[in-house]
């Protein structure tokens, strides 16, 4: 077979990942796979794969901005929320400028910012997991972006809003502050800013979301940032022509019409996250207070990479022994409890 051939036919075999895979725990993926009427749509998409999809996601933009109750001229889209944020670093920075973000933070960051040939300033976090805001605003005042995520990632933990607002309070107008809620649709809605006020308040700000997590969309790459229609005005100047692949638009449009089962999924990673944490309590580790599809076991003297070297688990480890893992189906948590349990 020649080799462009055998390459072909070696991918339509493997190019595929399995889609419920219980030991697949160290992206944060949604452990469903896509809900019935959204893979229809996403067959109905394909129908038409040889056309482009808009110019602009002019549709796209005016779906979500109808969904989350705000004008469509103060929402963005990027590929991913990743896709935002790095339409951000292009649009508000230059190469030198300084970034700060908390350590360890979503690995993406520190990428995009070397992308943007931006000067990365690190705050570490504290030893339950949480944001130093007076760290950070402190930082911030020599920075061009400064980045929260709310929830954090990897620890999941959130802080909450009216210390945000007094952390705002403290970063200078001109740093612009990207506030990450990718994790958001996992946390209880007594923590869920509203984003129009905030906006109103805090001009400085971008909000970063994606379909990648609780919506189950991660390989279809699809974010959206809220901002200021100011600000906006200037981000969607990055959009990429027929930036947005069609399957967005038709994937949104059916996950919005099922929301109720999305909103049942949610409620079972939840639970099912609240269930891990106090079996691994009820064993003596410490996890914590995640508020997202995923839990934080802080080193405290053990190397958790060891601990789940040979079980077949794929968790995310982190140099200073720490691992974080994503919160899957029941077979995952009786896996983590299993190999957790080896140890004791
Ligand atoms: N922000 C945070 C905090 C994340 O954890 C992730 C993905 N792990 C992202 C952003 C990027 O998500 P995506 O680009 O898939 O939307």
């Amino acid at each position: 077979m020649p080799p462009v051939e055998r390459l072909v036919a070696a991918e339509l075999g493997g190019a595929l990942p399995s889609a419920i895979d219980p030991f697949a725990l160290s992206l944060n993926e949604n452990p469903f796979p896509p809900l019935p009427a959204v893979r229809s749509a996403l067959i109905r998409s394909i129908d038409a794969a040889n056309r482009y999809p808009e110019f602009l996601p002019e549709r796209l933009r005016s779906l979500i901005a109808c969904h989350i109750g705000m004008p469509a001229e103060q929402v963005v889209l990027g590929a991913g929320a990743t896709g935002v944020v790095m339409h951000a670093l292009r649009a508000f920075t230059a190469p030198g400028d300084a970034i700060v973000m908390a350590e360890p933070t979503f690995d993406g960051y520190p990428i995009v910012a070397q992308m943007a040939r931006l000067t990365l300033v690190t705050v570490p976090l504290d030893p339950r997991g949480h944001n130093d805001f007076d760290g950070l605003a402190d930082a911030a005042t020599n920075a061009r972006v400064v980045v929260v995520c709310r929830p954090h990632n990897p620890t999941g933990t959130l802080e909450p809003a009216g210390e945000v607002l007094r952390f705002l309070r403290r970063v200078p107008r001109d740093a612009v502050v990207l506030l990450d809620e990718a994790y958001i649709e996992f946390a209880a809605p007594e923590h869920w800013i509203d984003v129009s006020a905030l906006l109103a308040q805090f001009p400085n700000v971008v909000v970063v979301r994606t379909f990648s997590k609780a919506y189950g969309l991660a390989g279809l790459r699809i974010g959206y940032g809220l901002a200021t229609a100011e600000l906006a005005r200037t981000l969607w100047a990055q959009q990429l022509p027929f930036g947005m692949a069609s399957t967005a638009l038709l994937a949104v449009a059916a996950s919005y019409e099922a929301e109720d089962q999305l909103l049942q999924r949610i409620r079972l990673i939840t639970a099912e996250r609240c269930y891990l944490r106090m079996c691994l309590s009820a064993m003596g580790t410490y996890t914590t207070d995640a508020h997202a599809n995923f839990m934080y076991l802080p080193s405290r003297g053990r190397l958790w990479r060891e601990v789940f070297a040979d079980t077949g688990l794929q968790v995310r480890c982190y140099p200073d022994g720490g691992a974080r893992i994503t919160v899957g189906s029941r077979a995952s948590t009786l896996a983590v409890l299993s190999a957790v349990g080896q140890v004791r």
